[in-house]
């Protein structure tokens, strides 16, 4: 079907297309192992562009938008949110994998997919949903997001979920449980490593922007130190603007091409012949040695002088007193849940279908849902 509308509309297939760009260890969508169940090939999307796009259609990508990464909406509006914290990564990925000839339709699902299972309120929403669920399992945002993707999302009608292809919901698989699946594809690789480069980048500078920390502060760590020197070697004095936006830059340009100085060298000097040799391989995709150092350093400070800075405190204990009474409440008058969810608990208990739904909210829905309550009306 491809080759047929292709060869009429002049098109190049994505196999050729494919058979041009990657390198031989790269995943090939002709390849992948299909869908739980088989669909058609589409005439000129293959299949992880049509992953990519099922999971841009989706209603859990959307509420992204209004789920915090690590600041609140009352901090303003210039951090970012879970939403273009996930453009970000993937935009970083595809970077990184065109230039090491990777899939770039399996790198840009997976990282559009990566984070679309976060509850409300960050980290600090799931560490509640976690001991919510303790006797039951605990609550996972990377294990929610393949329940999302197999069960919860309703957009088709001839089966649940988004009927995504085995290797996007087995790299999801990964980060859910790197010990139970330690053999990633170097597409899977790329994106856990974008993920770290584009958070690290962006709430350094969201931290400074916001007054929580200053650029000085931060010039205490070597690799923010070296940041500034070649900001300043390069375009001398700068507004505290300027210099903050540069910086940010340089951090994200520095690591990528730390990661592609590394992978480069050593995938060009293997002969692997399959996607398979790559992830069978002792090699893992990551920053250099000294890179990795620098990383930790600045990640520890970010921990204590920004994710654990006394501005952020207060809001993270009313959303997690919310969250909890939620959970609480639904559980105890399962009648004030939406229907599909009442009738999900037959199948996954109780705590867990409550759980489900709360994790589909975003921050602000959260927030009306607890008014609600607690004024004594119903919810919904
Ligand atoms: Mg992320």
């Amino acid at each position: 079907m491809e080759s047929d509308f292709s060869t009429l509309a002049g098109l190049r297939t994505i196999t050729e297309h494919e058979g041009l760009l990657l390198a031989p260890y790269a995943v090939r969508g002709q390849a992948s192992r299909g869908r739980r169940y088989a669909e058609p090939e589409h005439a000129y999307r293959g299949p992880f562009q049509r992953d990519r796009d099922r999971i841009v259609h989706s209603a859990a990508f959307r509420r992204l938008s209004g789920k915090m990464q690590v600041f609140t909406k009352d901090m303003g509006d210039y951090h970012r949110t879970r939403l273009t914290h996930t453009h970000e990564v993937a935009s970083i990925a595809r970077t990184i994998g065109r230039a090491l000839r990777l899939n770039e339709d399996l790198i840009e699902a997976l990282a559009l997919f990566h984070d679309i299972g976060h509850p409300p309120f960050g980290h600090a929403g799931e560490a509640v949903l976690d001991a919510c669920l303790r006797d039951v399992g605990g609550f996972s945002h990377n294990r929610h997001a393949l329940t999302i993707a197999e069960e919860l999302e309703i957009r088709y009608t001839e089966f649940p979920g988004l009927n995504l292809t085995h290797e996007v919901l087995e790299g999801q698989k990964m980060r859910a449980d790197k010990r139970a699946f330690p053999l990633a594809y170097l597409e899977v690789q790329v994106v856990d490593v974008a993920d770290s480069i584009t958070y690290d980048a962006h709430d350094t500078d969201d931290a400074v922007k916001l007054g929580l920390v200053t650029l000085e502060d931060l010039a205490r760590l070597e690799l923010v130190a070296e940041m500034l020197e070649n900001v300043r070697r390069r375009f001398g004095a700068l507004s505290p603007n300027l210099m903050r936006q540069a910086v940010v830059h340089e951090l994200i340009d520095a690591q990528v091409s730390d990661v592609l100085r590394a992978a480069g060298q050593y995938l060009s000097s293997t002969a692997w012949d399959s996607p398979e040799a790559a992830r069978n391989s002792d090699f893992r995709l990551g920053p250099s040695p000294p890179m990795r150092r620098k990383k930790e350093k600045l990640e520890r400070f970010l921990y204590s002088q920004v994710y654990r800075h006394p501005k952020l405190r207060g809001g993270r204990l009313r959303a997690q007193e919310q969250l909890r009474t939620l959970f609480q409440t639904l559980v105890e008058h399962q009648e004030q849940l939406p229907r599909r969810f009442q009738q999900r608990a037959a199948s996954v208990g109780l705590k867990r279908s409550v759980a489900d739904y709360l994790a589909g909210m975003t921050d602000r829905f959260c927030e009306r849902i607890f008014a609600q309550l607690t004024q004594g009306k119903a919810i919904g």
